[in-house]
């Protein structure tokens, strides 16, 4: 650990930080009352045990919800205008792009840690703790990971741990299995504010930065209230989203097929050679067999190519940071 890390680490297992807890929120009158006292009791205890500055907040960000849950935000925020915050989307922007604005916000009013989780509850508050303890002792980024996925059905089990396994393959990042809980230190929000992208896929992004980060596993409940935001359709194009903005690889995969395809073609020459002459054969069947495969391959080669080059532009219009430096001498 070099001084300066050591004094800052020193610096904040001394003092009581402000921590921001995000949550996202869309369509969430059901549970919303609920999920703001659960974690006002939680944020209460933390504070006046002096784990963390009474100056940390819930702030909530409205998704553009249709229903009331603005106007809840609103209620809570004049029940007590220091410990909840809000901000409204103009419109439903998803999951990703509400917690990346609700991030920014924590960041531009001076926390020194912000908090992710759902809206639902899903999440243990209890988990905090570890969250905070790991970020005093120095850690910038810490992940809530599902220990037992138990009350996830099997379906959602499996296509998930296949996802993950996917992303890795595709040469992406390697992730681990967390919904977005975790906890980001001041440092790191600057670091993830340098990623300009539309496409937010956030669980791929954290990671990348490239800071000490830490596991905390606890058990992921059920839905408190209210029902999943996230049916089939969104988690299939979410899965989607996260391989295409890490990995051009199935660009590659056209290529791969026009080459096998080209093959094809030339085991096809050779069968046609060795047919020759033969009187099962239809008069024209070699040359146009050979042809349609080449043909295929050529083209399938050719789109693979251009493919790689749109790969290279898709990545560049990202205008990712190059690197983070850690320290200089
Ligand atoms: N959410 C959001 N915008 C959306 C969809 C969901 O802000 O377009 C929020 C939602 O209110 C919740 C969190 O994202 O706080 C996770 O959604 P949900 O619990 O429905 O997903 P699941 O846990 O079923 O995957
Ligand atoms: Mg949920």
């Amino acid at each position: 650990m070099s001084v300066a890390n050591a004094v800052n680490t020193d610096k904040r297992a001394a003092s009581s930080p402000i921590i921001y807890f995000v949550l996202p929120c869309y369509n969430e009158t059901e549970g919303l009352a609920h999920t703001a006292d659960v974690l006002c009791t939680k944020v209460d205890t933390l504070i006046n045990n002096s784990t963390i500055s009474s100056k940390s907040r819930i702030l909530f960000v409205d998704d553009g919800s249709k229903d009331g849950t603005w106007k809840i935000i609103q209620r809570l925020h004049n029940s007590n205008e220091q410990l909840f915050g809000g901000v409204k989307l103009a419109h439903n922007r998803g999951h990703q792009n509400a917690l990346f604005a609700g991030l920014m916000t924590a960041r531009a009013q001076g926390c020194d840690a912000a908090i992710s989780m759902d809206a639902d509850l899903q999440d243990d508050v209890n988990a905090v703790d570890e969250f905070i303890a790991n970020f005093r002792n120095g850690d910038e980024i810490v992940y809530g990971v599902r220990s037992a996925r138990k009350k996830d059905t099997w379906f959602k089990r499996n296509t998930a741990e296949a996802f993950y396994k996917i992303f890795e393959w595709m040469g992406a990042e390697t992730i681990p299995d967390h919904a977005d809980y975790r906890l980001m230190s001041h440092e790191a929000l600057d670091a993830l504010s340098e990623y300009h992208e539309v496409n937010l896929f956030l669980r791929g992004i954290v990671p990348t930065l490239g800071y000490n980060t830490s596991k905390v596993y606890y058990e992921r409940g059920e839905r408190e209230a209210g029902e999943s935001k996230y049916p089939l359709k969104k988690m299939i194009s979410f899965a989607l989203q996260g391989i295409t903005s890490f990995s051009t690889k199935p660009l590659s995969f056209v290529t791969g097929a026009g080459l096998l395809s080209i093959l094809v073609a030339i085991a096809m020459f050779i069968y046609v050679l060795a047919s020759l002459g033969q009187s099962h054969t239809v008069a024209g069947w070699g040359s146009l067999m050979c042809s349609l495969w080449l043909i295929g391959g050529l083209i399938m080669v050719s789109l693979g190519i251009v493919g790689e080059y749109v790969g290279k532009i898709y990545m560049e219009s990202k205008h990712r940071p190059r690197y983070r430096i850690e320290t200089t001498l």
